[in-house]
């Protein structure tokens, strides 16, 4: 069985608020457990988590080995004040506090660190994000910094502009990478960087009510289409789920992620997606930890 390259213990696939909200006085392990539970009943037995500010996936790390998983986490995402990502980390306005955050995720056992460098998409509106991403020498900052620090980079990025500029830095997980354009996708089959591009969250939307399916259907297919793409550019593609985002259950999110990306990629060439995808979660495995 593939390993979760892409999961949010704190959150639930219902309701985020509420799920976040049940561990604001204090961690509850049961919550964290019946989740583990998930992924053990369908053998997943790797989770990279994506982190929060509320130290869940960092009290997740100690349990994980009593279900047989190897889990990681950054322990807390990174993002610039005013920016996206104050539900999953701690944010800085200047270098010396970036630096800080850094390094306390890495004294708290992070396995990596994960920056947040763009917003997320508008489901009600194809082509369209929450937010701009920050500035190319923003980034390259933030990943150079991380790597002197000696630890890999998983990076929520989305827009062609902000991702390309992450590619060029080298950063080592790329996670979602909606709206890119052809030459980014090429520049991306060339690099070493890993593209996890979460269907799940996307597709599993559809009949769902809440957004336009309309909407849902472009988006997914433009990610869909850029993914079968980069497939065939030879780009290393990783398979995560974003579990816990919206109708994204722990443990069935990811055989849900599986099977859009196999149509993404054409049932025939099924064989050749599982080699791709095992190869990207044995770097992963290998290399992002401390
Ligand atoms: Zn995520």
């Amino acid at each position: 069985m593939f390993g979760e390259c892409h999961a949010h213990i704190i959150m639930d696939g219902k309701n985020y608020k509420e799920a976040v909200s049940l561990h604001r006085d204090g961690i509850k392990e049961e919550v964290i457990r019946a989740h583990f539970r998930k992924w053990k009943e369908l053998g997943i037995t790797f989770v990279r988590d994506g982190g929060d500010a509320l130290g869940v996936s960092r009290r997740a790390k100690k349990l994980a080995p009593e279900y047989g998983i190897d889990y990681r986490t950054p322990v807390f995402a990174i993002h610039k004040k005013g920016h996206y990502g104050g539900i999953v980390g701690y944010s800085f306005s200047d270098w010396k506090e970036y630096v800080e955050l850094v390094r306390r995720a890495k004294k708290e056992e992070a396995d990596f660190i994960k920056i947040m460098i763009s917003g997320i998409m508008k489901f009600d509106a194809f082509g369209v994000l929450t937010e701009e991403g920050i500035s190319r020498e923003e980034l390259c900052w933030m990943l150079h910094i991380a790597h002197e620090e000696g630890m890999c980079v998983m990076a929520h990025g989305n827009g062609d502009k902000t991702v390309r500029a992450a590619i060029e830095a080298e950063v080592d997980t790329l996670e979602h990478g909606n709206y890119l354009e052809r030459d980014t996708l090429e520049l991306l089959a060339k690099s070493k960087t890993i593209w996890i591009p979460t269907l799940a969250p996307t597709g599993n939307l559809l009949g769902c009510g809440r957004f336009p399916d309309e909407q849902v259907r472009q988006i997914l297919n433009r990610q869909m289409n850029s993914i079968r793409f980069a497939f065939e550019k030879g780009a290393r593609i990783g398979l995560g789920s974003d579990s816990g985002a919206y109708r994204v259950p722990h443990g069935q999110g990811l055989l849900d992620e599986y099977e859009w990306m196999k149509k993404a990629v054409g049932q025939e060439n099924e064989m050749a997606l599982r080699e791709r995808l095992a190869e990207s979660e044995d770097w992963i495995k290998t290399e992002m930890r401390q």
